[in-house]
This record gives structure tokens, sequence and C-alpha cells, in this order.
């Protein structure tokens, strides 16, 4: 039996994604190749990169003025990639502080240039800065829309007087994509599109092209752009997931019917935490994210409890991550309706010592 996944990432994927892929691994659209065997410089997989790039452009608006990329390397790759492509060392970059993973973005930026800090929501990273202070001449903007590890959102990108840069690993197309004022975003797939160890770019061409010209070849994003993500041999069974991930997402109803069931299924475990005296959610509600609930247990001994009564139950992947601690529920676009349900009664029952 499979169990329920609240993985963080690598994190559950949409059942007809699976089965699809267990059939492309024995034989590719009846090419008589398996997806993993099958040349990357060949028309089959050339077709399978060209449904990738379609159905993203189509389902989430993406258009022509940007490019389309996929990178064989996780998000923490681009922590380093942006700063070295875009930021001199005499130059600044401001970045949005809301927890670990723009922690690490901005330890990388400053091994290049200057990371002026525009907000944070230090120590407690329960909350997304209202205000932000820039510097005077910032290269661009980074920010992380969702924070996977506190379990904070962005409701609408920030307003800068630069191009943003953001870190979409843990929501991209979990809701429609607002590309205003975007020059990059960049996310590990193993969210809410695919595998992990690639990660899906969408960067302005021109932006792109301005980025340094004096690094390795796969260290430039143009290279990318240039040789539709085929400089060398890409990640084609990563390529074939997020295609497939894409195609489920239109029949599902695309990104906007996307946000609604994500919408739905995150406040039925936020209004519980909300009414419950047991338990309580970390981030403040404004800033609470839909892909990642966080929540403590009145008593480490409660937590331990549930965590004893999930795995026995097949609820699999709800310990915090272990710089923070606490539970973390992960809600992505292929996590089902019915398991939320099934975390709720577990935490009612948990409390009520049943
Ligand atoms: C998971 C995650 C990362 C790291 O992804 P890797 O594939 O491990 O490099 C970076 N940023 C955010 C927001 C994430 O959720």
């Amino acid at each position: 039996m499979r169990k329920l996944n609240f993985s963080s990432g690598p994190a559950t994927l949409p059942e007809q994604v699976l089965r699809h892929a267990q059939g492309a691994i024995w034989d590719l659209d009846g090419s008589g190749i398996g997806i993993l065997e099958h040349s990357h410089r060949g028309k089959e997989f050339g077709r399978v990169l060209e449904r990738a790039e379609a159905g993203i452009r189509e389902v989430a608006g993406i258009g022509d003025e940007y490019a389309v990329l996929f990178v064989t390397a996780g998000a923490t790759h681009h922590f380093s990639m942006v700063p070295e492509n875009f930021l001199g060392e005499r130059e600044t970059a401001d970045y949005c502080h809301t927890g670990v993973w723009s922690g690490k973005a901005i330890e990388e930026a400053r091994r290049v240039g200057t990371a002026h800090i525009a907000c944070t929501s230090a120590p407690s990273f329960a909350a997304v800065p209202s205000a932000l202070t820039f510097s005077a001449t910032p290269r661009y903007v980074h920010y992380t829309s969702n924070e996977t590890i506190y379990g904070t959102q962005w409701r609408t990108p920030p307003t800068a007087p630069a191009p943003l840069v953001c870190d979409a690993s843990s929501d991209l197309f979990s809701r429609p994509l607002d590309l205003t004022g975007h020059a990059l975003v960049y996310a590990g797939a193993q969210k809410n599109l695919g595998p992990s160890g690639i990660s899906l770019v969408i960067a302005r061409k021109d932006f792109i092209e301005n980025g340094r010209r004096d690094l390795p070849p796969l260290a430039q994003y143009r290279t990318y752009a240039a040789e539709h993500s085929m400089h060398n041999t890409p990640n084609t069974f990563g390529i074939y997931v997020i295609a497939e991930v894409v195609a489920w997402i239109r029949e599902q109803g695309g990104l906007a019917a996307m946000q609604v069931r994500n919408a739905r299924k995150a406040q039925v475990l936020y209004d519980f935490l909300d009414h419950s005296k047991a338990w309580s959610g970390h981030a403040e509600p404004a800033s609470r994210s839909l892909m990642n609930v966080t929540f403590r247990g009145a008593t480490k001994d409660l937590e331990e409890r549930m965590l004893a009564h999930a795995e026995a139950r097949g609820l699999s992947g709800l310990r915090g991550h272990r710089s923070v601690g606490g539970l973390r529920a992960s809600l992505y676009n292929a996590f089902p309706e019915d398991g939320v349900h099934e975390l709720v009664k577990l935490l009612d029952d948990v409390e009520h010592g049943r």
C-alpha cells in the first residue's frame, strides 16, 4: 500500500504521472526504446523536450521574451549561478531574507559581490516582511516566493526598483505565475514539478544575454538558452517527468484550478490548527504558506506521539526540518485532498488520546 506522503521534497507526484513514467521506462511512445535509453539527440526525445517546453509555456502563459531552461542541478546551484552571472564584484544585489533558503542564497551572493538585505523576518521567520528598503542601485532583487522550511509564502511578488529574481522551488505552478517585473525565476523540480537534480528556469532573454561571458559554458544561463538546454546531455528522464506533470496540471484545469484546490487543502488544516488547544501554526496568518504548513504540539511528547501514530496509519514525512524542529505538512499540487482530512483526524485523535 502506498503511504500518504507529506514530504517536503522530493515529494508526492500525481499517480497518473507515475503510471505513465512506469510505461515510458519500458517503451517511450511505442518507439520500442525506454525513456532512460533514448539518445537525447534523437527525434523521440526531441519531442519530449518540445512537449515539456510548450506545456510549460502554455500552462503558465509565458511569452516569447522569456526563455524556458532545464538545468541539470537543484535550486542550490542557482544560489551561486545567479550572482556569478549577474553581480559584479563592486555591485550590489538586494535580498529578501525570509528563512533558511534565502540565507543560503545570500551567503553565495556575498562570495561574488555585495548582498544588501532589503528585508528580514529573522529570527522567527514567521512572516513575509511588508516593508522593504532597497540599496541605491541594486542589480537585481532576490526573494524566495515560498519558504519551504518555515512555511511562509509571498501572496504577491514584492515591488522593486530592479529586476526580480525568484527562488520559486516550492510553489512554482501551485498558482498562476505573475512574471511582472521578473528577470529570472528558478525552481528545483522535486517539490511541484518532478524529480530532484533538475531545475526549471524561466528567464528574460535580454537579461541573460547581459550576464558574464567569462564563465564556463554550463555556468552561463545563455548557454542553456542558445542550445535549447542541450549543451551537454540533459536529464532526459527529469524533463520527461516535468512534461507529464505539466500535462496533468493542464488536465486538472491549469494553474488557477491548482490554486483553488491548494487553498482549500491548506485552509482545512489551518482552520483545525486555529481551533485546536494542542496544536498551533508557526506562520502568521497573512504569510501562511499554502504548500508547507508548519506547526507545533503543546509538548514535545505530543509531537512524538503524533509522529508514531502517523507512521502506524501510513502518514509519512511530517517531521519538521532538522534546523527548526516541530512538524510540517507539505501539501503540494499532487497531494490529495483526502490526505489533509486524514491528517486532521489524526491530530484530533492524538490530542484526545484516541
Ligand atoms: C528545496 C529548496 C531548495 C533546494 O533545492 P536543491 O534541489 O536541494 O538544491 C532551494 N530553495 C527552496 C525554496 C527549496 O524549497
